[in-house]
Order: structure tokens, then sequence, then C-alpha cells
């Protein structure tokens, strides 16, 4: 749990540098004027917090405030570190830590969000526990793609599944189940593809990657995760919600925490879209993945 904590902690090291950091200086003392809510709102938005959800925080701020609980500006922090905690909620655990025979994990993104990385990191991760981990390859589209996911899965010791670029991605999610039943694997970890073309259907080629998953494994795919890369931003939003209406996404890997000094991202997409961070990653190494914990992570832009 400490390591956990100190992953956090240094991967938030830029957004505490700078925004959160001003923050913290701009609730040090002193009371409470107009001033330091315009502030707040500001370095808020500016930590991509998200207007919306900025708006919801200081609102309940002042709403406190009026009532009399707090008169200085030192105390609203605590309050603050109280509202960030409960807008990241207290999610369900997730499916993948669930015992079955099989747990099928989709992982969905963008191209360059950092998804073959974070399946590397995922597969690394779970292996460590004991499972029996294999990867498959159902972004067939990009040759690089799969060549990148079998050096990946050579570095961590876990076996992919592929077929050759162009192929049919549900033929090979098809096989890499049934490799996964045979090989008496119990977690497989499925990468797809990623590129945000008009003239191509990700959302169909998605539902079919999704539905041939459904078929083969009861109630798969049992945990759908999309990496979101947390140096764009606002960006990382809008993709979101597009990959919501093609797959029931049940969590998201927030990836490159360590390079944005805006890691505030990560209240918008828990409170605008949702849906509960799981993973964060922390760096370009295969180990640099820690499971989120709301706990640490406000912690960690104020300490
Ligand atoms: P994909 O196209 O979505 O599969 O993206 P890749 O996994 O190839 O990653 C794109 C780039 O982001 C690579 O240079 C990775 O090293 C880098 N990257 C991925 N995750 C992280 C992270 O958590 N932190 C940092 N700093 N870089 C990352």
């Amino acid at each position: 749990m400490f390591r956990r904590s100190k992953k956090i902690r240094d991967s938030l090291t830029k957004t505490r540098r700078s925004f959160f950091g001003q923050i913290v200086g701009l609730l040090s003392g002193g009371e409470i004027t107009e001033e330091t809510w315009e502030d707040l709102e500001a370095l808020l938005v500016q930590a991509d917090v998200g207007v919306q959800t900025t708006m919801t925080i200081v609102d309940n701020l002042r709403a406190q405030v009026a009532r009399g609980k707090v008169r200085n500006a030192d105390q609203l922090q605590d309050l603050l570190k109280k509202e960030l905690l409960a807008l990241l909620g207290d999610p369900p655990p997730m499916q993948i830590d669930e015992p079955r025979l099989l747990t099928v994990v989709l992982i969905v993104g963008v191209n360059g969000s950092g998804k073959t990385t974070t399946i590397a990191k995922l597969a690394k991760y779970y292996k460590e526990r004991g499972r029996k981990v294999l990867l498959c390859a159902a972004d067939t589209f990009r040759a690089a793609a799969i060549d990148q996911l079998k050096i990946w899965g050579e570095r961590v010791g876990v076996p992919v599944i592929a077929h050759q670029p162009g192929a049919d991605p549900g033929a090979v999610v098809y096989d890499s189940i049934r490799a996964s039943q045979s090989r008496k694997a119990d977690l497989l970890i499925i990468d797809t593809a990623g590129r945000l073309h008009t003239k191509y259907n990700l959302m169909e080629e998605l539902r079919k990657v999704h539905g041939v998953a459904s078929k083969r494994v009861h109630q798969a795919p049992h945990e759908t995760l999309l990496v979101l890369d947390a140096t764009t931003g606002q960006n990382a939003l809008s993709q979101a919600r597009y990959f919501k209406e093609a797959v029931d996404v049940t969590g998201v890997v927030v990836a490159k925490l360590d390079g944005t000094a805006k890691g505030g991202v990560v209240f918008a997409i828990a409170q605008e879209l949702g849906l509960p961070v799981r993973f964060i990653g922390t760096g370009e190494g295969v180990d640099d993945l820690t499971e989120f914990d709301a706990e640490a992570f406000v912690e960690g832009l104020f300490d």
C-alpha cells in the first residue's frame, strides 16, 4: 500500500508543482474573499478538472462557508480535499479480480494513448499476482501494433495470440479464447483497434470483437478498460464519450499521468463520464502502473 501511494505521489509531481501547488498557496491562510473563489475556480479549470466539475466543487464549498463551517482559507483546504475525494466516489471492486475460469478484458482507446504499453504493464502486474495471462492482438489493421504487442509479450513473458496483418479481428479473438481455454489461462487481455478515421467504422469493429467474446465466454468481456492519455486533457474526455457509445466501458486507465501538470483531469473523468479510474500509468517502464487509490491521489496533489 505504501508503494502504491508513493508511485501515485511521484506521478503527480508536475501537477503538484504547478496548479495544485498554487491552490495550496492560495489556501494557506487569510480570509476567504471573492478573489479566493475566483482564483480557486481558475486554478481548478487550468488543472483540467473541467468547467462543470469545478463549478460543482466551488458551489459546494461556498455553501459550506456560507453555513459558517469555516472562516479561513487554510480550513478550506481540508474541505476541498473532502470534495475532491467525494468526486472520485467509491466504485465496486473490479471484475478482473473476481475468481472465474477465464476472465476476458477488452482494452480500448485511440492509437498513441498508451494502449500497448498499458497492456504489457497489466500483463506483468497480474502475472506477478499469480494469474496465467494471455494476450490477443486484435488490432489487426496495423502490422506495427501486432509486432509491438509481440515484443512486449516476450519482454514480460506472456504469450501473444496473433494473426497476419489485415486478418479479421473477430477471428483472432475467437482463437485467443480457444487458446486460453486449452492452455488453462485465466486472464485474457485483448488489444483492439484505435483509429478514429471517418471512413472506417471503429464502433462496428469494437462491437464485433465484443460480440465474439460474449458468445464464447459467459458474461465476457468482464471488464472493458479505456486507456486515456492524461496529457491530452479535455480531448481525452471527448474520446471517452465516443468509446462509451461503442462499447460498455467499465473503467479507465489514465496513462502518462507523470507527463502532465494537469492531473486534475482524473476528476473530470470520474465526474463527467461517471467511470471509475482503475489504474494509472506512472512512466514508460513496464512496472510503471499502479492501481488507482482515491485517497492517495488526493493526498498526492496537496502534499
Ligand atoms: P498505443 O499506440 O496506444 O498502443 O501507445 P503506446 O503504448 O505505443 O504508447 C505511446 C507512447 O506513450 C510510448 O512512447 C510510450 O512509452 C508512452 N507511454 C505509455 N504509457 C506511459 C506512461 O504512463 N507514462 C509515460 N511517461 N509515457 C507513457
